[in-house]
């Protein structure tokens, strides 16, 4: 394929960690030229991750050759791919890594293996003009609040079991909520909540830091079960309840490190609510508040390809052989040279 003359550089990032597949593809300036995703949306039921890579497999051609279009480049006008290395679902990742090593083999470029919590942090930067700050990361997998300091972004709080977004999740679907496309379940608790009145007593689990919210969940189902309450008001109640939690922990965050900013992500992050929690505690702290966009706060490819172009200008590839997929890998266990 013939590529359009260009003195530009391009990267395509590929994002696979759970249920969407998304293709992302950014100059090296960080101009997003266009960031696709594919959601996938089970049947019924919780996420499956074979189901969900099979989704990925099937779309991908798809979902690439709708961001070429987009960004109106080629394949040859690329000159790194980056790809989410992890952490996350098993089948997921090597789904969409697989693309990432056929693409770059093909073209005979550079392969860059990214964090996919990390990039969550990059794209936040680069979309909100943030420079140093503490950010909160609830999705349907993670729940991490973070900040720079000495070479790497720390955790100094997370969730000892299951995601903020994935509690939401869970209670929605045990309460029989539909989900519709471009409304997550968490979208749903939220508009119920918003008419809630009664808040119930649930389990608050903050130990020292982390956060568990399976507790939570188990006693707000228990509840839903009996039917003594309105879900109005268990969803009011859950909403208040987690999100208290998260924002104590990021509260604590930012008064120990003393920085000046505060960033909301993650496809949680879209709730109105705990934007006013998170916001209110900023203000308290002289920290300025960002949020950001859906488009980018949800797993995206867009925010693979900015990291991957940061971390290339730093020397960072990812021979083919070493380009295997960690599902544990940890935010606090990358070395992100290009941060002051
Ligand atoms: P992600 O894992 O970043 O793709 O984000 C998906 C998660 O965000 C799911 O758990 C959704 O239920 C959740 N989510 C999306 N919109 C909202 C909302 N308005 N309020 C709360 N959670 C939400
Ligand atoms: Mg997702």
């Amino acid at each position: 394929m013939k590529g359009k003359k260009t003195s530009e550089s391009y990267c395509l990032g590929i994002e696979s960690t759970a249920d969407d597949f998304g293709v992302g593809i950014s100059t090296f300036n960080g101009k997003i030229l266009a960031n696709i995703i594919s959601a996938y949306i089970p049947p019924e039921g919780g996420i499956h991750p074979r189901e969900a890579a099979r989704h990925h497999a099937k779309v991908g051609n798809k979902v690439l050759e709708e961001a070429f279009q987009k960004a109106g480049i080629k394949p040859r006008d690329l000159s790194i791919i980056s790809f989410s290395q992890g952490p996350g679902l098993g089948p997921c990742l090597r789904t969409g890594a697989t693309v990432a090593r056929a693409l770059a083999s093909y073209l005979d470029i550079p392969l860059v293996g990214v964090n996919h919590c990390v990039a969550h942090i990059e794209i936040g930067k680069l979309k909100t003009g943030a420079e140093d700050p503490v950010t909160l990361y609830v999705s349907g997998g993670n729940t991490i609040v973070s900040a720079f300091d000495s070479g790497r972004y720390r955790v100094f709080g997370e969730t000892l079991d299951v995601a903020l977004g994935n509690c939401l999740d869970v209670f929605a679907r045990e309460a029989g909520l539909h989900q519709r496309v471009g409304e997550p379940f968490g979208a749903v608790v939220e508009k119920l909540a918003a008419n809630g009145k009664k808040l119930i007593h649930l389990p608050y689990t903050v130990k020292g830091m982390d956060m568990s919210f399976s507790g939570l969940l188990t006693a707000v189902i228990n509840l839903l079960k009996k039917g003594e309450y309105k879900l109005e008001d268990l969803c009011y109640s859950l909403q208040e309840t987690a999100f208290s939690m998260v924002t104590e922990v990021t509260e604590r965050a930012l008064a120990h490190t003393e920085k000046k900013e505060v960033l909301l992500t993650g496809g949680v992050a879209a709730n109105k609510r705990l934007q006013l929690m998170i916001k209110a505690i900023a203000e308290e702290h002289d920290a300025d508040f960002s949020v950001m966009p859906r488009e980018f706060a949800v797993d995206n490819g867009a925010m693979i390809a900015w990291t991957g172009i940061l971390a290339y200008k730093h020397g960072v590839v990812t021979p083919i052989e070493k380009s295997f997929v960690k599902l544990r890998w940890r935010l606090d266990e990358v070395e992100v040279p290009w941060v002051e």
